[in-house]
């Protein structure tokens, strides 16, 4: 088993101790990277200062950079040629198939395949990203009768406990609630972690504190954004928290937020991101 990169395990000592066998390091039957209960203050850390970089970050390596940076602008040239709304259902094989078929996207090469696949099949806890993961398999579609667009918003709801809640939220606090990302694929969870690994250069655990790598994305299962209409990308900021909307949001009880200010998954706080499943 290759040994973890963590702080505070230099010591080869205590690497040793904190061995397979030892029981906090447990894998479980999932087989997943477990965060060390030592690390809950630096994971705090890291959840409130986000948007920097700390000593056992983990990279690419250079030689993928190239590919990073070709593959997110591939995609970023294919999600305009889909268009942003369709874009946010779009699968993995159809992503690659509209890459084959349109020149002005052109067909990913094997580098940028194998990195692609590489961020897919990784562990995220890799990164210090302990979410879940929720997509196995990167061909995964989600069928156009499962999801309603949702008028004004450019974004798709799933049908059933997705829908009935941004139905009810919308009721109870008002028409300036406004959905700010629905359900999303695969190929759109892409789209959003490499663009934000090019601008980390290739950080992917300050990408991860800030966005799910993909199959990690509860938007896939049903959670969905909100925000206050007319608020732009402020609505994705601590700014959201401090709305008349969102204290109307708490206020109502029935609402969940997935990333609090204190959760586990080494995820920072996203008061406007909404747990459905
Ligand atoms: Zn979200």
């Amino acid at each position: 088993m290759a040994l973890r990169r963590r702080s505070g395990e230099t010591d080869p000592v205590i690497a040793t101790v904190r061995s397979p066998i030892d029981p906090l390091r447990d894998e479980g039957a999932t087989g997943r990277i477990a965060p060390h209960p030592d690390d809950s203050d630096q994971r705090l850390q890291k959840i409130k200062e986000f948007d920097r970089t700390y000593d056992d970050d983990y990279f690419l390596t250079p030689t993928q950079m190239p590919s990073l940076e070709s593959a997110a602008a591939r995609v970023e040239r294919a999600q305009e040629l889909v268009g942003h709304g369709n874009f946010n259902l779009l699968s993995f094989d159809s992503l690659l198939r509209f890459a084959e078929n349109y020149t002005e996207i052109g067909a990913f090469t094997k580098a940028e395949l194998e990195l692609l696949e590489e961020l897919f099949y990784n562990d995220a806890g890799l990164y210090g990203f302990f979410g879940e993961k929720v997509i196995t398999d990167l061909t995964e579609r989600i069928p156009d009768r499962d999801v309603i667009k949702i008028a004004g918003s450019g974004h798709y709801l799933l049908k059933g406990e997705s829908l009935e809640r941004f139905t009810q939220i919308r009721r109870d606090v008002g028409k300036s609630i406004a959905l700010t990302s629905g359900v999303r694929s695969i190929g759109k969870q892409y789209q959003l972690f490499l663009s934000k690994a090019v601008e980390t250069a290739g950080n992917l655990s300050q990408a991860s504190r800030s966005l799910a790598p993909p199959g990690y994305s509860f938007h896939a299962r049903g959670d969905f954004d909100i925000g206050k209409a007319g608020f732009g990308l402020e609505n994705f900021t601590e700014r959201f928290s401090e709305t008349e909307e969102f204290r109307r949001l708490i206020d109502l009880g029935y609402v969940s937020i997935r990333y609090t200010e204190t959760n586990p998954f080494g995820v920072r706080h996203e008061p406007w991101h909404i747990k459905i499943v």
